[in-house]
């Protein structure tokens, strides 16, 4: 079955473009539309384009042009994570501890995609950020920073100056879930002097006793009411015991956002997915991060197809038989077969191909993304099997290109990196504000913690071959600007196209009337910006 699959189209030749005097015999009298069109023979289908010996990848080819008769904006990207999950848009930031923690995932989500949050961490760190997205609500900060009645109004001003905000709650701990006995803002402090700093909180605050407060479970209307009518710029919220669970900005009342797109579970809370591995002790792992309610696993791994990864599945699918499982990762129909028989929900496409990842130079193995993400998605869509086109995407037009291509989702590390969502702190060098991006299966990653290393290195391994590199990425700004730009890309993509929507862009591909062309080298130059003694490019 297998080789039947992975050896389809040797010694086909497509019929491909026209004469000038076909062109001319057809164009007259035609009218623009999608049906008269369908006679023309001109470009491949993505089975001619993929057909070929060449592995070919997202600069290798462009998608001809369809009819427009809709606005950019009607374009539905609702499209399949898993078996079970749909989201309103198709991007998913990649499992790697410079991509994705909370922050990321939380922006994700908010914004209709999913954040997989890596496991080069403890199992307790992990599981403890999928709970952080599983709780958020919109408006309530959660883990605020919380101060003891002995913290000193020193304190506070050294916390203005690294977080940009005085407004303090205090606990009788200095933590969260602690008794809250009062807060303290700009207004108690603002006029203290230097030989002040020294006081305690207890004799700045506002004590409990004057605190407007609101019950836990309150809903972010009624505490923006409560905020209103307190005429406070700050309100916490507390529960039965008077312990402190949130608090509310007054200034966050009017940058308070709707996220129409928001990916939610039935019970209302943002969707996120935690990567593992393959081991034994991921069980642990796994235990713990589906007591935190995380919706979809995916199993971490460079090569999916392997007895390791079919067990793992095997295990969960018994023990956890909701959650959903994404196995990976593969770029042939024969490695796809394997986990899909296993019972996967999703599979993860990609060998080689992230912008990190030297793993093709090195172990000689892997695929060109563009002709993995074909073949992967053609087999596996006849079980109903989403694909996620994972890594190499350096582009908003590389989006469109594999979503044309047959995958549901597509999954970025570089794009989302040194975003203010992504993890670590920016740093400048030449002037310039960077943050750092590294693969998980470079040395840097793998000597912070083992689990990378599983996934890049057999158990007896004695000598480290690294598989990813580890560098930087200049400042990108906030994701809640980039993925609004990413989606509205994909959305202008479509329309060139005539797809109304992501599940229109996948019928016209297999229907072939979705039509590819091959770029030769000289293509892809004419199709950057050439011949300019100096420019600008803002992408948004
Ligand atoms: P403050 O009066 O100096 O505390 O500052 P504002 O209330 O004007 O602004 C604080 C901003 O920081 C709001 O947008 C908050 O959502 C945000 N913020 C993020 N984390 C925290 C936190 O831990 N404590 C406080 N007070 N604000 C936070
Ligand atoms: P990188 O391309 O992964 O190194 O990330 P960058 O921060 O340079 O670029 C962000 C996105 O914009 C990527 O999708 C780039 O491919 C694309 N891009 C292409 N040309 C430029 C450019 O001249 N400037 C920037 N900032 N981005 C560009
Ligand atoms: P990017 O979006 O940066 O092109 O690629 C991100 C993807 O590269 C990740 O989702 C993951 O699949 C893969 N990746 C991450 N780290 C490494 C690594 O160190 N080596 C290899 N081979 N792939 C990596």
């Amino acid at each position: 079955m297998a080789d039947y699959l992975i050896s389809g189209g040797t010694g086909y030749v497509p019929e491909d473009g026209m004469s000038a005097q076909q062109l001319f015999s057809i164009g007259d009298g035609l009218t623009y539309n999608r049906s008269d069109m369908q006679s023309v023979r001109d470009g491949l289908t993505a089975e001619e384009l993929c057909s070929k010996a060449d592995g070919m990848t997202y600069n290798d080819f462009l998608i001809l042009p369809g009819f427009i008769d809709f606005t950019s904006d009607e374009v539905d990207l609702t499209s399949a994570l898993t078996r079970k999950i749909t989201l309103k848009t198709p991007l998913i930031s990649s499992p790697m501890d410079t991509v994705t923690e909370s922050s990321m995932a939380i922006a994700m989500a908010l914004m209709g995609g999913i954040g997989i949050i890596h496991h080069n961490c403890t199992p307790e760190f992990q599981a403890n950020e999928v709970r952080k997205v599983k709780r958020f609500e919109q408006g309530f900060i959660t883990d605020p920073v919380v101060m003891s009645p002995q913290h000193t109004v020193g304190d506070v001003f050294e916390a203005k100056v690294r977080h940009g905000f005085s407004g303090i709650p205090v606990t009788e701990t200095g933590k969260m879930g602690s008794k809250l006995v009062g807060i303290v803002t700009s207004r108690d402090i603002d006029f203290l002097s230097e030989k002040d700093h020294s006081k305690p909180l207890e004799q700045a605050m506002t004590p409990r006793k004057d605190l407007v407060i609101a019950p836990a479970g309150v809903t972010l209307k009624e505490a923006n009411d409560i905020l209103q009518r307190s005429k406070k710029g700050k309100l916490p919220i507390v529960n039965d015991n008077d312990e402190l669970v949130a608090i509310i900005a007054r200034t966050d009342l009017k940058k308070n956002r709707d996220y129409p797109l928001a990916s939610k579970d039935s019970r209302k809370q943002l969707l996120c997915g935690a990567a593992i591995g393959t081991r034994d002790d991921d069980k642990y792992r796994l235990d713990l991060l589906t007591q935190a309610g995380v919706d979809v696993v995916v199993l971490d791994s460079s090569q999916g197809n392997s007895v390791y990864q079919i067990n793992m599945i095997n295990y969960i699918k018994q023990k956890h038989p909701e959650l959903q499982v994404v196995g990976g990762n593969v770029v042939t129909a024969a490695q796809a077969k394997n986990l899909i028989d296993a019972g996967v929900d999703a599979l993860r496409v990609g060998m080689g191909c992230g912008s990190i990842c030297i793993t093709q130079e090195v172990m000689a193995c892997g695929r060109p993304q563009g002709t993995a993400v074909y073949k992967v998605a053609e087999y596996a869509r006849r079980f109903g099997v989403p694909v996620i086109a994972d890594g190499g995407i350096q582009t908003v037009g590389h989006v469109v290109k594999a979503l044309s291509l047959g995958a549901s989702t597509v999954m970025m590390g570089s794009l989302l990196a040194a975003t203010t969502e992504a993890p670590g702190e920016y740093f400048f060098s030449d002037g310039v504000r960077l943050k750092k991006y590294r693969g998980m299966g470079s040395l840097d990653a793998m000597e912070k913690s083992t689990s990378s290393q599983k996934r890049y290195f057999s158990e007896g391994d004695k000598v480290k071959v690294a598989q990813g590199v580890s560098g930087s990425i200049q400042d990108k700004g906030s994701i809640h600007k980039f993925v609004p730009y990413l989606i509205a890309g994909i959305q202008h993509g479509c329309q060139d196209i005539g797809a109304k929507s992501l599940s229109m862009l996948r019928s016209m591909m297999y229907s072939g009337e979705l039509k590819f062309e091959k770029r030769t080298i000289s293509a892809q130059v004419e199709g950057g910006v050439h011949g300019l003694h100096s420019y600008e490019k803002r992408l948004y």
